[in-house]
This record gives C-alpha cells, structure tokens and sequence, in this order.
C-alpha cells in the first residue's frame, strides 16, 4: 500500500528533547492510596485484610500464624 503523505497532516518540525519530555510529565502512573494497619502498622491498601497479621476490622480473618523470633 503506497500513502500520498501530501494528504496527511505533517509536523512542520521534530518535537525537541525538551518538549516532548515536559509533555510526558502528565503522563505518570498514580499511586494508589495507602492506609496503616492499626494491628501492626504495615502499609496496606484500603478496605483489605492486613498480609502481615491478618487483622481485619480488629477481626483475624486470615489466621496467619506468627513466626516465632530467635
Ligand atoms: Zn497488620
């Protein structure tokens, strides 16, 4: 397939380092909210059970069994 690019809408000129990385600074990934657990003070995500001590609404729901110190 051969394209009349007469046809298209070309850039008058090459977008520099500069702009074009200005430009990019929008567009970043979010990060997501983040709360401490009350139990043990890990970071965890919102409206989920702890990983750490499986602590849920001052409830264990995930029953993780605590790994003895030396
Ligand atoms: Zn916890």
């Amino acid at each position: 397939m051969k394209l009349n690019l007469q046809l298209f809408a070309v850039p008058f000129r090459r977008t520099s380092k500069t702009k074009k990385r200005m430009r990019r600074t929008h567009l970043k990934k979010e990060v997501g909210a983040i709360v401490v657990c009350p139990k043990c003070g890990a970071a965890l995500r919102p409206h989920r059970a702890c990983a750490k001590c499986g602590f849920y609404k001052n409830e264990d729901v995930l029953h993780i069994k605590k790994e003895e110190e030396n």
